[in-house]
């Protein structure tokens, strides 16, 4: 099939390419649209049929359920069996946003949008595009990331077309996505809530609202022998096509011994790439290197990483060495995946 992109700004203000997106959905048909944290593959969630096919166009397996996306909330009593008092505090504080929760889910939400499961993921995405989309669309949009399985989330069009063009009727391109990365996943179906991915929205954000939120071990460790509490977090993440190895350990030592890896791959005649800050990008000599913008700024390390890593990619990349980015807050997010990218390789210095 024909993919047919639409970039929709300012100077596009119509609204015909969104209704017709819209049409798209309602006829059981799939487009890709722009969130605030990375782009979604969506199709109508109340229709089986229509999440099958979102499994077919990444490759996806069946069993990793979808997140529902919602425009307002008289759609969330729709598709859950309650709203908890966690729920609408969370509502309130952080919806529209880039945070996803975990509910028991109502008898109009199909198994096939959930991976079989008894429970749903929502979000209320606050991109403007969005939430015009999901209205024009009927309310209720199964949307994963619109990358095929094994690539790293798309952060604007072009990366979406990359992956599936040919394998959905639509995309709508509303430039970069403002943050970069998956959404904060929060399951309030177990006591205490439980963080199952870790975002934007931060764990202390969360606790401020609800006390005790716990964090899942296997967030941030390769194998902490726990079997993996959300069923997406068996697969493996993307992973880069060359080795990527995390370096920890104090600045001018994780400089020094990067500089010093790279210069061995380089002689042995490895293509390089190296992940940096700007600070430090001019020390290395790699073949490609890439600043994620300035030390202090975890913001900015999210909108990049996924773009680098795809660059890695593109470039044909063997050997990359990424600086860490440990850290509260944003900084767990981007480490999260990071971490996955790397196989959890890391050395510290
Ligand atoms: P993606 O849409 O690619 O960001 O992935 C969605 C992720 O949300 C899945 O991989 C799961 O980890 C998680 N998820 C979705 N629905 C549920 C659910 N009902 N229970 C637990 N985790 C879920
Ligand atoms: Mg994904």
């Amino acid at each position: 099939m024909d993919t047919k992109v639409v970039r929709i700004d300012e100077s596009n203000k119509s609204e015909a390419p969104i209704r017709e997106a819209g049409e798209i959905i309602r006829a059981g048909g799939l487009v890709a649209f722009p969130t605030e944290t990375v782009y979604g593959l969506g199709g109508d969630a109340l229709n089986p049929i229509s999440s099958g096919k979102i499994y077919e166009a990444k490759g996806r397996p069946s069993d990793n359920p979808l997140i529902v996306h919602i425009a307002d909330l008289e759609a969330l009593e729709a598709i859950v069996k309650c709203v908890p008092e966690t729920a609408k505090k969370l509502a309130a504080a952080f919806w529209p946003g880039p945070l996803t929760m975990i509910l028991e889910k109502s008898d109009l939400v199909p198994k096939e949008t959930t991976g079989g499961l008894d429970t749903v993921a929502v979000r209320m995405p606050s991109d403007a595009v969005a939430l015009s989309f999901i209205r024009a669309a009927g309310g209720y949009v199964a949307a994963p990331s619109a990358n095929r399985s094994g690539r790293p989330s798309p952060t604007r069009a072009s990366y979406v077309a990359q992956d599936l063009d040919g394998r959905i009727e639509m995309i709508l391109d509303g430039g970069d996505a403002t943050l970069g990365l998956e959404s904060t996943i929060v399951d309030l179906t177990v006591e205490p809530p439980a963080i199952l991915r870790p975002g934007f929205i931060t764990g202390e954000m969360l606790r401020q609202k609800l006390g005790r939120v716990d964090e899942d071990e296997t967030l941030f460790s390769a194998d902490s022998g726990q079997a993996p509490k959300a069923p997406g977090m068996k697969y493996r993440h993307y992973a880069p096509k060359g080795e990527l190895t995390i370096v920890r350990g104090p600045a001018e030592e994780v400089t020094d011994f990067i500089g010093k890896e790279l210069a061995e791959g380089r002689r042995n005649g490895k293509k390089t790439g190296v992940i940096a800050t700007d600070e430090t990008i001019d020390k290395y000599e790699a073949d490609v290197p890439r600043s994620v913008g300035k030390r202090t700024d975890a913001a900015a390390a999210a909108k990049g990483l996924y773009r680098v890593l795809r660059e890695f990619d593109d470039e044909g990349v063997e050997l990359i060495y990424s600086e860490s980015f440990d850290g509260e807050g944003i900084s767990q997010a981007v480490m999260n995946r990071l971490l996955k990218a790397a196989g959890h390789r890391v050395i510290n210095v």
